[in-house]
């Protein structure tokens, strides 16, 4: 069965990799420039939001880039507080019912932002949308993935750990590496994740995007990895392809970004088709929904028209981003059932 956009829409949906600071509305980075006086490169609305898209096939630095300029309105508690408070409301109005943003801290703090001030006010917008949401008879829940850059020393990623760590009971569900992945391998981390992860916080790290199958392989054997961020280049070693079917680790496709960046040329190409066949998890994430220009709900779209998906097909994927979302077994459990309950039984027998 076909499925149509508002199928889609009303299908009940987990995000598990969203970046905060590459997820703003538009008119929230040009109205937030404009208070603080930042200079920005165009200056209307809808050119920014043109100029913050990147074209595709590009490249993951030329896509990094564009985190500079969102960066320079995020240093301050208010524009956190906005910027997350409207990503969980958007996600929310397109039916996602549990929401993992990951974002980097450090990256708040140019301007002398303390790290536990930026946490608190990304949470204090989450919790308020949550609120306002659920007033309107809707429902999402939210929780943070904290990022350390693998571009930056092992001290500092280690310092996001201990935050990471600290804020695990109040909101932070899990760490990251995201960032320059050639020439940064998740071995430099080490000490940062062995953190995270020995206090009973799961790990999902960026692998196989901007480096091949090495990287993944490092992030399963030494990286304690639950999931693995994108993992596009992983067909690239059968072998390793088996070990992660093997394992049941989840992938968290992000097919528009991959365009972009130039891991993949065409859709058609994408190798996720080949992992789904093979029973490896997936998921589907916009990664960035300002420089992608995309929503939950356009990423299924596309791959409903990529693959020839039919409904079955993109329910169970949309199954699969609870069944591996970082919360408590009872959560999990209790959104599998709300989504089981949603699609009904009928879906799965046909
Ligand atoms: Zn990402």
């Amino acid at each position: 069965m076909r499925a149509d956009k508002s199928f889609i829409h009303n299908l009940p949906k987990a995000e598990l990799h969203v970046h905060l600071d590459g997820s703003l509305r538009p008119r929230t980075m040009f109205e937030l420039a404009t208070e603080r006086e930042v200079v920005l490169p165009v200056s209307t609305i809808e050119s920014l939001a043109s100029y913050m898209m990147v074209p595709e096939a590009s490249s993951l630095e030329g896509y990094l880039k564009r985190f500079e300029l969102t960066l320079l309105v995020m240093q301050d508690s208010d524009a956190l507080e906005r910027i997350a408070y409207e990503l969980v409301v958007d996600h929310a109005a397109e039916n996602v019912r549990w929401l993992e943003l990951r974002f980097c801290p450090q990256l708040n703090q140019k301007q002398g932002l303390p790290a536990e001030e930026v946490l608190d006010s990304v949470l204090r917008g989450m919790r308020e949308a949550e609120n306002y949401v659920a007033g309107r008879g809707q429902e999402i829940q939210s929780a943070i993935i904290l990022c350390g850059l693998r571009s930056h020393s092992s001290s500092v990623t280690s310092e996001t750990a201990e935050l990471a760590v600290a804020y695990m009971r109040r909101g932070v569900c899990g760490f990251d590496l995201a960032g320059a992945e050639a020439g940064h391998p998740v071995l430099n981390h080490r000490h940062a994740i062995k953190r995270a992860y020995q206090a009973g916080l799961p790990i999902t790290l960026h692998a196989g995007e901007g480096f091949g199958p090495e990287s993944i392989q490092q992030a399963i054997e030494f990286g304690h990895t639950s999931r693995i961020g994108h993992g596009t280049r992983l067909f690239e070693d059968p072998t390793l392809m088996e070990l992660v079917r093997k394992l049941r680790i989840p992938l968290e496709v992000c097919l528009t970004s991959n365009l972009q960046t130039g891991v993949v040329h065409s859709l058609a190409e994408h190798p996720v088709q080949q992992y789904l066949k093979l029973g490896i998890p997936i998921s589907l994430s916009t990664d960035n929904r300002l420089m992608s220009a995309v929503t939950l709900t356009d990423e299924y779209t596309r791959a409903r028209d990529a693959f020839n998906m039919t409904k079955k097909e993109l329910a169970a994927i949309a199954r699969t981003g609870f069944e591996h979302a970082f919360t408590d077994t009872a959560r999990r459990l209790d959104l599998l059932h709300q989504f089981d309950q949603h699609v009904g039984d009928s879906l799965f027998q046909d």
